[in-house]
């Protein structure tokens, strides 16, 4: 995008997220394989235009990097449609195999064949951080995926349309494999899906994820599931641990009446198995089985195989291109310059909790604390985890049985670290990721590589719009830490309460503050859910707050028109309304509009940069601005 566009047509005094960007919106095409452009997304393009041709290059020159060609080798095999087709036969034996299970004595025996051979299973189990110890892991366990994005969405207008488009879907694709009863296995399907939507937690539920530490005792487990979940756990980790975090107890709860028609779940394991599988058959495969991921996004087409092929291999080696990313382009001097502002922004922050005026001492001093504890990851990780080596695979194989076999190792890896120490040099974001983020089990923050490029960052920027742009994404992931989950979390990364009663008390009245100052804004004919994305907006708030103040201390009293630009510009996003709405449902992000015009209006630095008055659409009453860190 054109960053010097900015509209004439509208006055920034009324609306500074289209005097910014409107010009460029109005513009701005939405590719046809895409829901939305601009942004990040933009930024995103950009970084795998640039891998794409690196890759393409390396196909027949391939690099010197071991790891690097096994994902570069992976991304021929996708390339390569013709050998594609030939794992046909792979996906119809493991569908047949399910017609051996008939109930659940057959299911009970083949568990942990089916787990350890990537079956949908009619839970999901997996290991993390123990959130209230995060020196070790703990086995979770959840309910299975709906089939349409958020529960809430069962109850609303759209739910029937969109599930024929899935069922439909599932009947050409069915058709096509030559699979018999595919009405009924359809109607088992989405009667079972119906099912888990009543049991499984919704988007708002999830958001509250303080909420998933559920522990329950391994046997009491057992009892509400099935006796044969001890035999499964046992298989996969040598023994069993004395407890089980439950995501959501509802489903537990709930799981023997989910599971009362066996048959239903065989057949949702089938289709399952089916849709997630297809694609790696053929481009034309691909097509059919993204035509409900469309239907919901809005998108026009399928993406190029191209860029199939670099996302795929990406689930994989994201870390080793990652780092292969970061080396070739991203300098030293960006880095130094970067920690520079990172260090400016937690000293910043550091300060502001000092001279806090809402909380007392004792809890100021434990949020001081969790700050200077506070890990920090900029650019790439120094040494490409180890797992990423045990990714080998036969590329004589087809497409499907390598990914099905890589899906095994990265399965196995990671439930082998269930009795292991907790290893928090660890990254959660590869270098080439355009995005950052705050792990509250780890109390780290990571800003990869791909992300510290304009709009965000350029060393060509002035240093106030690199504060409006990175100052404040760096601010906002600080600011995680202190956000209604993070709050409740302790610089070690674990579930407990540092404030006193009466702090904890104020804190709680600001974050209602904040979610009754987003809830019911409206987009696109829908709403933002003030709950939802409470969190993030937050984060926001701290993220502007916490730049304004690190800009004050290296450039006092500057001129902060080109900062609160730059903060509306890093938001410019055109999206699909079908994308806008199902973001308002699931997405705890605010929208890209609210999050530029919405939370500038609660500083008064923004009022005195543009000399905004009552009369201007931006203006916000005093008593309704909200700054909480
Ligand atoms: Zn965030």
């Amino acid at each position: 995008m054109n960053s010097n566009e900015l509209n004439s047509n509208v006055r920034l005094e009324d609306d500074l997220y289209n005097y910014v960007n409107g010009e460029w919106i109005a513009k701005a095409k939405i590719p046809a394989d895409q829901s939305s452009t601009g942004g990040f997304i933009d930024l995103r393009n950009g970084v795998e235009k640039i891998l794409l041709k690196d890759f393409k290059k390396m196909l027949t020159k391939p690099s010197k990097d071991e790891l690097l060609n096994r994902a570069v080798t992976l991304f021929g095999k996708v390339l390569d449609e013709k050998s594609r087709l030939t794992g046909l036969n792979y996906l119809l034996d493991k569908v047949n195999y399910l017609d051996s299970i008939k109930d659940e004595a057959n299911f009970a025996t083949a568990l942990y064949y089916l787990y350890s051979h990537n079956y949908p299973l009619p839970f999901n189990i997996g290991v993390t951080e123990d959130m209230k110890d995060a020196t070790k892991y703990s086995l979770i366990l959840a309910g299975p995926s709906t089939i349409l994005p958020d529960t809430t969405m069962y109850n609303s207008p759209n739910a029937a349309p969109l599930l024929n488009v899935y069922k439909d879907m599932v009947l050409t694709i069915l058709a096509k494999l030559g699979i018999s009863n595919a009405n009924e296995l359809i109607d088992k399907t989405l009667q079972f899906d119906m099912k888990i939507s009543k049991i499984v937690k919704s988007s708002e539920e999830w958001a509250d994820y303080i909420k998933c530490y559920n522990p329950y005792d391994f046997n009491k487990v057992c009892e509400l599931l099935t006796p044969a979940f001890a035999n499964l756990v046992v298989s996969c980790y040598g023994k069993a641990p004395e407890k089980v975090i439950i995501f959501d107890p509802k489903f537990l709860d709930n799981y023997h009446e989910l599971m009362a028609d066996f048959s239903d779940y065989l057949a949702w394991a089938k289709v399952n198995l089916i849709v997630s599988n297809v694609s790696y058959l053929s481009e034309e495969y691909r097509n059919l089985a993204g035509t409900y991921a469309r239907a919901i996004s809005g998108a026009k087409k399928m993406s190029s195989v191209d860029k199939f092929a670099y996302r795929l291999v990406n689930q994989y080696y994201d870390e080793v291109i990652g780092v292969y990313y970061g080396k070739k382009y991203f300098g030293e001097e960006a880095k130094a310059d970067v920690i520079s502002i990172v260090k400016n922004l937690v000293e910043s922050y550091k300060i502001r909790l000092q001279e806090n005026t809402w909380l007392s001492k004792a809890t100021i001093d434990k949020a001081i604390t969790k700050l200077d504890k506070m890990e920090i990851k900029i650019g790439y990780p120094d040494k490409i985890a180890d797992k990423y080596y045990s990714y080998v695979y036969s590329p004589n194989q087809s497409l499907l049985e390598i990914i099905d076999h890589l899906t095994s190792i990265v399965v196995s890896y990671s439930d082998a670290k269930l009795y292991q120490p907790v290893d928090r040099t660890l990254w959660v974001m590869s270098g080439n990721t355009v995005n950052a983020c705050y792990n509250p089990s780890f109390n780290d923050i990571t800003f990869p590589a791909a992300i510290l490029q304009a709009p965000f960052y350029s060393i060509n920027q002035s240093i106030e719009e690199n504060y409006g742009g990175i100052g404040c994404v760096i601010g906002h992931e600080i600011s995680h830490a202190f956000d209604n989950n993070g709050a409740q979390m302790d610089e070690l990364g674990n579930i407990n309460n540092w404030w006193t009663e009466a702090d904890y008390k104020n804190f709680q009245t600001k974050t209602q503050a904040m979610i009754e100052q987003f809830d019911g804004l409206p987009l696109e004919g829908a709403k933002v859910n003030g709950k939802l994305s409470v969190s993030e907006n937050i984060a926001d708030n701290g993220g502007v707050t916490s730049s304004l103040a690190s800009i004050e201390r290296i450039k006092p009293n500057c001129d902060l028109k080109p900062f609160f630009i730059n903060y509306a510009r890093i938001w410019c996003t055109k999206a699909r309304p079908e994308y806008t709405k199902l973001l308002l449902t699931v997405d705890v992000h605010g929208p890209a509009y609210y999050r530029a015009n919405m939370q500038v209006r609660n500083f008064p630095e923004f009022y005195k940069a543009f000399n905004i008055k009552e009369t201007d659409k931006m203006y916000l009453d005093p008593a309704k601005r909200i700054i909480i860190w």
